[in-house]
């Protein structure tokens, strides 16, 4: 049983209205037919918006987007627990979207497999280069295993930094205390309060995550 299986519905697991022709911009409708509508381009936005998931048991574990999070509600496999004030329109319905959802059977979902990504590492690392201190868009930062991979250094939590372009020509393929660098600090492991803490951040708009994250 694959435990996250759920978790990464593909593109290609399209939410209905989308599929049922709505005006998608830059696409012409048959003939012209169709202009192009900047609430379409908000909608777009919209269904990328941050969705706290809950397990069965209110648990907070993972983020998805508007989009998974509606296929996941229309499966079956999840149901809304706040709604957004926003609304999605297809041609004969309109539905709320969520801001947070909770899956209807417990998932045990392992931690550490789950959470490591390079989103969630820049997140832990406020976007600051682990080496000079600076701080930069993601666009302008790496992922650099303080172990070099050539030494064996595993991509874990604990062995991965924020760091920017510079600093990772610099260090190349050594350990920092070879290239004379210094970590701000020693890469933190994932636990559930990180993990609390990465939701807390990418949540910080959304009054809604907040009973669920404790803050
Ligand atoms: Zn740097």
């Amino acid at each position: 049983m694959g435990a996250n299986r759920h978790m990464s519905v593909d593109s290609r697991g399209r939410y209905t209205p989308e599929a049922a022709g709505a005006a998608v911009p830059g696409t012409e409708g048959p003939a012209g037919s169709r202009s192009y509508n900047p609430v379409s381009t908000r909608r777009a936005s919209l269904m990328q918006e941050p969705v706290l998931v809950l397990n069965a048991t209110y648990e907070p574990i993972n983020v998805t987007a508007v989009r998974r999070a509606m296929v996941l509600m229309l499966k079956g496999v999840a149901q809304a627990e706040e709604l957004h004030s926003a609304e999605v329109h297809s041609a004969a319905h309109a539905h709320r979207v969520p801001s947070v959802i909770r899956l209807l059977a417990y998932r045990h979902i392992p931690q550490q497999s789950r959470a490591l990504s390079r989103k969630n590492i820049l997140l832990r690392d406020r976007n600051t280069c682990q080496f000079c201190g600076r701080i930069f868009p993601s666009s302008e930062l790496t992922l650099d295993h303080v172990v070099p991979r050539s030494r064996g250094g595993r991509s874990s939590w604990e062995n991965l930094v924020a760091c920017c372009y510079q600093c990772n020509n610099n260090k190349g393929d050594r350990t920092p205390e070879e290239a004379g660098l210094k970590l701000a600090r020693r890469p933190r492991p994932f636990t559930l309060h990180t993990s609390r803490q990465l939701m807390r951040l990418i949540g910080h708009r959304d009054e809604r995550w907040r009973k669920y994250l404790f803050y």
